[in-house]
């Protein structure tokens, strides 16, 4: 059966396809084809505006925070171990805690969007409670619950606290996840959230899937985030080291391993942060499963349940892809990726710490 083609896209993308598109080419929120597939890809023209401001706002000068200056510093001398912060969405005792066990143990947390709990605290409020404990917060913003004067507003805040990086995502449709009674907002998409974050001053990252249709246009497109601003790439579970390599590959012989021409006026390379899959228990491994467009390693889950110590095993799996991830040319630092069940937030930032204490010292 031939899939329909959308009228429009869902999440009213300039800078398309999202990384929702489904393996089969149809829309995360549809059965019909994704609007994208058969266009070419979209170049960097700036942010869409239907309409002018009226007035500028007083927005601050840009300046690099002591955060994105320390973790740039970081990233120019040894690989970065980033992990996803597991803690409790709306319990500060809980990202206290969670806080507490990986400062000091892994270089940064990525606080950003959960399909497991829409509802968080802001991400300015929630890096400010993470930072308070010592750790390092690259914090995500999404673009599908505030439109782009809220979005200035968090970027705002987040280089008033400091943060380490700004990780921008369009976001998973309202109508996915727990939240279908919310309007969907999508003014802006990841990439020209990233041209806002970078005006601002942030080190800006954006994701992109490797194993995700338009597979061979990805990372063209990932070339145009980085004419808006992008400075690192989270690559997306894509099914191990080879297609992270490929795709790496790929997007420098396109050009992100040169500096941008004067016009562009970026000056520095693409860096690569790899996502290595962290699942230690059979809820943590459906919560992966979860994750968009999700390509593991063969056999990775099925080695990590079948194991009699599920919590070990997955943590040597994981170190183990880490350290693959970590010899690919161009990579730059790894993401531990995962999340934790209710009630085994610290249990699971145990694990992540441990992961980080091995692969740190490899
Ligand atoms: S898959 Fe994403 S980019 Fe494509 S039409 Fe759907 S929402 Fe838009």
């Amino acid at each position: 059966m031939t899939i329909a083609l959308l009228a429009e896209c869902p999440k009213h993308m300039e800078y398309g396809p999202c990384g929702g598109v489904e393996l089969d080419g149809s829309c995360e929120v549809s059965p019909a084809r994704c609007v994208f597939l058969d266009l070419p890809t979209v170049r960097w023209h700036g942010i869409e505006r239907s309409v002018e401001p009226r007035a500028v706002d007083p927005v601050p000068e840009p300046v690099a925070s002591a955060g994105a200056m320390r973790m740039r510093a970081l990233l120019a001398i040894r690989p970065v171990l980033v992990a996803d912060f597991p803690a409790r969405a709306l319990d500060a005792a809980s990202i206290a805690e969670c806080a507490g066990i990986l400062s000091g143990r892994v270089d940064a947390v990525l606080a950003g969007d959960a399909g497991a709990a829409r509802l968080q605290f802001p991400p300015s409020y929630r890096a400010h409670l993470i930072q308070s404990a010592g750790l390092a917060v690259w914090a995500g913003v999404n673009c599908r619950d505030r439109n782009r004067v809220a979005l200035e507003g968090e970027l705002a805040g987040l280089a008033h606290v400091g943060v380490a990086g700004v990780h921008c995502v369009t976001g998973d449709h309202t109508d996915t996840g727990s939240r279908p009674d919310a309007a969907p907002v999508f003014d802006l998409d990841s990439t020209e959230t990233a041209a806002l974050a970078h005006s601002a001053g942030h080190l800006v990252s954006v994701g992109e899937s490797p194993a995700t249709p338009p597979v061979e246009r990805r990372p063209a497109r990932l070339l145009e985030t980085m004419r808006a601003g992008a400075e690192v790439c989270f690559v997306n579970h894509a099914g191990g080291a080879a297609p992270v390599a490929d795709f790496i590959d790929a997007a420098q012989q396109l050009g992100a391993a040169q500096q941008l021409d004067a016009a562009q006026e970026l000056g520095a390379a693409m860096m690569f942060i790899a996502c290595v899959p962290i699942v230690i228990d059979h809820e943590s491994a459906a919560l992966l499963r979860t994750f968009t467009a999700l390509v593991l390693p063969e056999g990775y889950l099925d080695r990590i349940l079948a194991a009699r110590d599920p919590f070990t095993e997955g943590i040597s799996a994981a170190v183990e892809l880490g350290r693959e991830m970590l010899q690919i040319h161009g990579v730059r630092g790894i993401d531990l990726s995962g999340g934790a069940a209710p009630g085994r937030e610290a249990w699971f930032s145990e694990a992540l710490a441990r992961i980080s204490d091995e692969l740190g010292t490899s």
